[in-house]
């Protein structure tokens, strides 16, 4: 699963450092190799956003967890060795903020997931009040199958809950459990989107046997209506999910970490990549930020060498996410993006903590 390849491309091309000019004239060369030496690192994602035209990036695969939580899992990403995963964005969660803002991103989710009962109603306090603090912040939440579950759900949806977060490898549960009918049923009347880490990914960390395509077949036979992310593109399983997604309009995909330049997941294998590119409409850019082990660029990089058009990048950092989590009608989506960088107060920063 994890097979780190040399990198093919000297991305540090002679260009000159942050100029937005040049960048743009890079970018407006339509050649991807072109794009891609403008995206040398984080302080040119944004120009390079602009200069294809949209507003910035609407990022659907960002984590914030409560710090006690996200200490955890970043300790895990610490033991791991093959290939090792140098946490690029370990910091407060103000400066996180402000990380994102500084790239270009305008609007991201604020995923978090439980591994136990007991956790998820917490977890929704957290991200629910981060993005009543932030506008840029969509209000996520998740759930797992404990008694409860519709009571916390129909409240997160009452306090604005418009994206949610199911993790069904850590979570370690059936996607069909009868706990949770009631709670598919009220997300697909909603029609809010559910990002659904649902790929057997063997990191040694189990819970593989919950994925795969076929659980989430029989869910969607169940409520078609529901309106899924699968995470990054389905990884390892990319291919019945694109098979899943070519009979089920209300399928997509976020693309975290899978496409990644230099490649670090795995090589999306070279035969899909026409079934990607033809479903331009239903993938949405993700990063899995903060706990990435290369710079954010990186993962937009990757968008572009896929090599699918300018069409397709503004669909998949814009259009796409603005369209399924109907920002263009919601107050929340004013491009508060021109704010100064640093008006994350102390007291701000501490409250997060
Ligand atoms: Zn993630």
């Amino acid at each position: 699963m994890f097979r780190p390849r040399n990198r093919v491309l000297g991305v540090h091309a002679a260009i000159s450092a942050g100029i937005e000019e040049d960048i743009r004239e890079l970018v407006t060369t339509g050649e991807v190799m072109h794009q891609v030496a403008s995206l040398r690192g984080d302080n040119h994602v944004r120009a390079f956003v602009h200069a294809l035209g949209v507003p910035g990036i609407v990022d659907v695969h960002v984590h914030f967890m409560p710090d006690s939580v996200q200490r955890k899992v970043w300790a895990v990403f610490d033991q791991l060795t093959n290939p090792p995963w140098p946490i690029v964005y370990r910091a407060g969660a103000g400066e996180r903020l402000a990380t994102l803002r500084s790239v270009g991103v305008v609007s991201h989710t604020a995923l978090a997931y439980a591994h136990r009962p007991g956790m998820a109603a917490w977890l929704n306090e957290h991200t629910l009040a981060l993005a009543a603090e932030h506008a840029q912040v969509l209000p996520t939440f998740t759930f797992y199958p404990e008694d409860g579950v519709d009571d916390y759900v129909s409240h997160a949806l009452e306090s604005g809950g418009s994206c949610a977060k199911v993790h069904l490898q850590v979570g370690k549960f059936d996607a069909n459990d009868a706990r949770l009918d009631a709670v598919w049923a009220r997300l697909a009347r909603a029609r809010v989107p559910i990002i659904l880490h649902a790929g057997a990914v063997a990191d040694g960390s189990g819970g593989e046997e919950w994925c795969g395509v076929r659980p989430v077949a029989r869910l969607l036979e169940r409520f078609p209506d529901l309106p899924l992310v699968i995470a990054h593109l389905g990884t390892p399983d990319t291919e019945d999910f694109l098979a899943l997604a070519e009979t089920s309009p209300t399928v997509h995909f976020d693309t975290a970490m899978v496409p990644t330049d230099p490649p670090y997941l795995t090589d999306l294998p070279a035969r899909l990549l026409g079934r990607i590119e033809a479903l331009g409409d239903r993938i949405l850019f993700g990063s899995d930020f903060p706990t990435i082990p290369h710079d954010y660029a990186a993962q937009v990089r990757g968008l572009v060498r896929l090599d699918f058009g300018d069409d397709w990048l503004r669909a998949a950092l814009w259009h796409n996410p603005r369209r399924l989590l109907s920002l263009d009608s919601a107050d929340r989506s004013a491009v508060k993006d021109a704010a100064p960088l640093g008006q994350q107060g102390p007291a701000q920063n501490e409250r997060l903590a």
